[in-house]
């Protein structure tokens, strides 16, 4: 199959109950309303595919929100209209969020019967305290029953959701919880550590001088971040970005694509996209959404459309790029832009370099151990 990549998204915006933490597009929402939304989701799917004949779609990524709380025929639905009007490449990776909650043997069939072939599960903490400070739905022991119930529908690419940095959470308390995930053999595993986003519950309760010493300090957050990489070594995880671990060729291809500058369509409520040189978002507002007649006119569904200009494309190519274990290749940079990425960037490679932040192994260039901790401080030198 020809054509050029395209990596797709599709946002489900709906959750059984907002997490404490959380700052993403999702809510809980009445069943007519999920069923409303995939009416629209799947009109959106097909008018947008006329403008994308000559793409193959590469990867497609179910994110949410919780994905897993659709019923499976709905996630059939959304596959059946992608297979119809696009071109899916035969080895494309499909990948669907899932809660512990929400899954069941038969709708975890439904799913792979539907073509999804890789699973997201969010346990965030194997410590049940820690899932209750989150507001997390689910306990440590449904997460083991969820992941077992995956395993048996037949799942054998699964990635596990982590958060570090948890109020009251201490180092041998996040050392447990990646162990007792590593121990499980997923394929794949992605450590976050907590940002207090604001607007939400954790804002009001932690972001004051007070709420703040209910954190972590900043050393055992550090302590953390090298627990997970020393931990998960040793149970054959590779780190190959800053936050995510996986087995030899078990990397998530769809992620990848976001850090290496492929392109990606967003389909749902606010999703992001980067297709044709341009950045723009799906409006944010549910009621706009279900209301559209897509099939009249598509256009007033974006928002913020951005022309990147070469000078943009780069910046994202290096922050995007140095995220990833391995870097950025000056040799993909030159093929990519016509331009020396070495010459380019002479000052600020020299300057990190004698930093130790960064290093230089042609054709790439990427962070040291101690660039990882501090990858902030080298990449606004790119902004
Ligand atoms: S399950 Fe995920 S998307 Fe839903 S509220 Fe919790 S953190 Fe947010």
């Amino acid at each position: 199959m020809t054509g050029k990549k395209l990596e797709l998204y599709i946002h489900i915006p709906f959750c059984v109950r907002k997490c404490k933490y959380c700052d993403f597009l999702s809510a809980p929402a009445e069943e007519y309303i999920r069923d409303m939304y995939i009416r629209q989701l799947i009109e959106e799917i097909s008018v947008q595919s006329q403008f994308y004949t000559d793409y193959v779609v590469s990867t497609i990524f179910f994110g949410g929100g919780t994905p897993s709380i659709l019923k499976s025929v709905h996630v059939t639905n959304i596959m059946s209209a992608i297979y119809a009007n696009w071109t899916v490449a035969a080895n494309a990776e499909i990948s669907l969020e899932a809660n512990p909650g929400t899954l069941s043997q038969e709708r975890l069939m439904n799913y792979r019967t539907a073509g999804i072939n890789r699973l997201s599960i969010g346990l965030q903490s194997a410590n049940n305290s820690e899932l209750k400070v989150l507001g997390r739905i689910h306990t440590f022991e449904d997460f083991l029953e969820s992941y077992e119930t995956a395993r048996n529908a037949g799942f054998d690419n699964i990635n596990v959701d982590l958060i570090s940095g948890v109020p009251g959470q201490t180092l041998t308390s996040w050392k447990n919880t990646v162990k007792r995930t590593a121990m499980l053999k997923p394929e794949h595993i992605s450590a976050y550590s907590l940002i207090i986003e604001e607007g939400t519950e954790f804002h009001e309760l932690y972001s004051s001088g007070e709420g703040k010493k209910l954190l972590p300090d900043e050393d055992t957050e550090r302590d953390m971040y090298h627990e997970t990489a020393g931990i998960l070594s040793t149970y054959g995880y590779r780190r190959y970005e800053i936050s995510n671990y996986a087995r030899e060729g078990y990397e998530c291809r769809h992620n990848t694509g976001y850090w290496t500058g492929e392109e990606y369509l967003g389909l749902g409520l606010g999703a992001s996209s980067y297709t044709m040189g341009r950045r723009f978002h799906v409006d944010n507002d549910l009621n706009n959404y279900l209301h559209m007649d897509m099939h009249k006119d598509i256009t007033p569904l974006y928002e913020d459309i951005q022309e990147l200009t070469e000078r943009d494309r780069i910046s994202e190519f290096m922050i995007l790029g140095l995220r990833m274990t391995k870097g950025v290749s000056a040799e993909e940079f030159a093929e990519r832009f016509n331009r020396n990425m070495m010459e380019m960037f002479y000052y600020e490679f020299d300057k990190h370099v004698r930093s130790g932040l960064l290093e230089i192994l042609p054709p790439y260039v990427r962070l040291t151990e101690k660039g990882l901790d501090l990858a902030n401080v080298v990449m606004q030198d790119f902004v």
